[in-house]
């Protein structure tokens, strides 16, 4: 086997460091500038790494465009507003969105799009793909420009990197990713420490068997209060969805894939994507925290289902060919069947104080 150049520098680093936490190594597997999976990749697609919902269909984007024309309206029509997307990948859905958007044309004019990417491999597919929008592109969502806001994040979560903790037999200890005696990179526990134990929720901190893992992901968290903290300042919204749970839950999901099948995480970092569940109650706690309001989780099949799914997949099928049609029909399946999409991605929002529920979420907001 050839050998990994980034392996080689992460284990450099934990000869000079000590052990690396998972977080810090998913960092350098994923954003490394040089060796990193998004710094070299370009992973989504049917030909590569792995499929997302803008890809499996248009609709998807479509209707979270209009699912922005919505929020819009209810914050009072501002013009200009910053549209935001979080991860936006190959462009798709923003140009799935802005393409819906124009039926609304004051409110098409009044859209300025940012997108928040840190690959340079998706920031040129973006360009392509997005050009006539002139977007502007930063790193982090904290260079937004101040001013009413729509921000869209579609697996941009799940990317995000996580940490685990492992339940000893008095406290809760971390997993780390170390060297073993060949200079492999190995999972281990590191010592139980009682402060570890005050990051588990108090509901599975005590109850947990010996070895539950437990997983937490600080930049999200992280990214849920400078959310919170600017929806409570600046008028607007964000819709987020993700595949995961609600509410918190013990249970180890980190995975690698590559070419669509699963691999260990530690063996070839650089070469496949890393991603975990999100726990939307503590990204949801965070946000609240911080001051906005939040509404969701709601299953994604039930959320496109209330933003018309069914009548624009009508409406496209009218002018589609046989095939086409089809092919719009296994796309939109994909995305509402409870034993594929529809269940397990979820869409959550966080909005101003003063905007009441957002449309697909027409229920209480959400408490703990
Ligand atoms: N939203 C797209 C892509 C999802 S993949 C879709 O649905 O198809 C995750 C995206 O987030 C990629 O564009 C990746 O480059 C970006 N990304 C991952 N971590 C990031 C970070 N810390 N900051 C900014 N972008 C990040």
């Amino acid at each position: 086997m050839t050998e990994n150049v980034l392996t080689s520098k992460i284990a450099r680093r934990i000869r000079r460091e000590g052990p690396l936490s998972l977080a810090a190594y998913m960092a350098m597997a994923l954003h490394d500038p040089d060796l990193g999976y998004y710094a070299t990749h370009r992973p989504i697609g049917a030909a590569n790494d792995f499929v997302t919902a803008p890809e499996i269909s248009q609709v998807f984007g479509e209707l979270i465009g209009l699912w922005c024309g919505l929020v819009w309206e209810q914050i009072g029509r501002p013009d200009p507003v910053i549209l935001a997307e979080l991860g936006p990948g190959s462009g798709v859905l923003a140009s799935d969105l802005l393409r819906a958007a124009s039926a609304l044309p004051a409110f098409r004019r009044s859209l300025r799009l940012h997108l928040v990417e840190t690959s340079p491999v998706l920031r040129t597919e973006q360009l392509r793909r997005l050009a006539f929008a002139e977007p502007v592109w930063m790193d982090r969502v904290e260079e937004l420009p101040a001013g009413p806001i729509l921000i869209i994040a579609n697996e941009f979560l799940d990317a995000l990197p996580i940490r685990q903790l492992v339940r000893g037999p008095r406290h809760w200890s971390e997993r780390m990713v170390a060297l073993d005696c060949e200079g492999q990179l190995v999972l281990v526990d590191g010592p139980e420490n009682p402060a570890l134990s005050l990051l588990v929720p108090e509901a599975l901190r005590d109850a947990a068997d010996l070895g539950v893992v437990f997983e937490f992901r600080p930049s999200a968290l992280a990214l849920g209060m400078v959310l919170g903290t600017r929806l409570k300042c600046d008028h607007g919204a964000a819709l987020f969805i993700d595949y995961g749970y609600f509410p918190s839950r013990a249970g180890p999901t980190l995975r690698a894939l590559s070419r669509h099948q699963a691999v260990d995480p530690l063996t070839s970092p650089g070469t496949a994507d890393l991603s975990a569940h999100v726990d939307f109650a503590a990204f949801v706690e965070a946000a609240r925290a911080a001051g906005s309001t939040v509404y969701g989780p709601v299953p994604q099949g039930r959320f496109l289902g209330m933003l018309g799914v069914g009548e624009r997949l009508a409406a496209l099928s009218q002018q589609a060919t046989s095939a086409q049609r089809l092919q719009l029909e296994s796309g939109v399946e994909r995305l509402l069947d409870p034993r594929q999409m529809g269940d397990l991605f979820k869409a959550l929002a966080l909005v101003s104080p003063s905007v009441s529920a957002p449309f697909g979420f027409d229920f209480a907001e959400t408490r703990q």
